[in-house]
């Protein structure tokens, strides 16, 4: 008996604890279960999805082409550069070239509007066509900057980024047919970024007879430098850029000129500004 009496409580002991282990299980289980229905499942999701992330996020930023008209500029070696570079180029060609370029820091430039814009003839109109064409570079390699005021003079000033626009996801470039010779383009850090390239170029010459600028060149064979890859130039100094060394093949000139590549510390720069500017 007191065998068996002692056993059989314990029988009972264990059974209870058992039961009562399964419904604590149990409890726990809905308990959970419960909570966790009442949780937003993005929460859930998003921890588990933060480590995986680990590419750079894309910056989208807002450019405005405008393509100057009525202005045919007179050059020494007498030839007249007109304006041939038509909207459809800038989306079909340039563009493409230009987001491939910026690619490698995962920053899409996108077509905010594309103006065929007449150009400003104010008094000086003629004088100031002229002065640009002779313009040429310095003992040093310097572009003439008295030739910017007179470029920034043909400019419509409605098409212009207000004083509220300056600092936000607006830039700006302007195809001249000509911006002076061996220039193929310029950032105008002193007239708010409103940059300029030249759709003719005597840079492959030597200052010599102005040919219309390529559109794109093969990134294999460099030889000239493109439109495309004059403009992806002018806004890397637009985000902030300098002539700095890179190894080889570089975007932004130093002793390597003739390429497309930036390096760390420039996609890290260019980054940090177009965020700046995107929001
Ligand atoms: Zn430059």
């Amino acid at each position: 008996m007191k065998l068996y009496s002692n056993r059989f409580p314990f029988k009972i002991k264990s059974c209870i604890l058992g039961i009562l282990l399964i419904a604590f299980l149990f409890l726990i289980e809905g308990c959970s279960g419960s909570s966790s229905e009442s949780l937003p499942e993005k929460i859930e999701s998003n921890d588990d999805d933060e480590p995986e992330d680990d590419s750079p996020y894309v910056i989208t930023l807002n450019l405005r082409v405008h393509l100057m008209q009525d202005i045919v500029m007179p050059h020494s070696t007498g030839i007249d550069m007109e304006s041939w570079v038509t909207p459809e180029d800038v989306t079909e060609t340039i563009m493409p070239e230009v987001n491939a370029i910026w690619e490698q820091a995962n920053i899409i430039w996108n077509i905010e509007s594309i103006i065929e814009e007449d150009v400003v003839k104010g008094d000086n109109y003629e004088a100031s066509i002229k002065f640009i064409a002779s313009t040429q570079r310095d003992d040093n390699g310097n572009s003439d900057p008295e030739r910017l005021p007179h470029l920034y003079a043909l400019m419509q000033p409605e098409f212009m980024s207000t004083e509220a626009e300056l600092g936000e996801n607006l830039f700006h470039i302007y195809m001249f047919p000509f911006i002076g010779n061996t220039s193929q383009g310029n950032a105008m850090s002193g007239f708010n970024y409103h940059s300029v390239v030249g759709t003719w170029t005597n840079k492959h010459n030597g200052g010599g007879v102005p040919e219309k600028t390529l559109l794109t060149e093969s990134k294999t064979s460099f030889d000239r430098g493109s439109l495309s890859r004059t403009i992806s130039h002018e806004i890397g100094h637009v985000l902030g850029l300098s002539h700095n060394d890179c190894s080889y093949g570089c975007l932004m000139g130093g002793v390597y000129t003739d390429g497309y590549a930036l390096n760390e510390g420039q996609i890290l720069v260019s980054r940090l500004e177009a965020l700046d500017r995107s929001f």
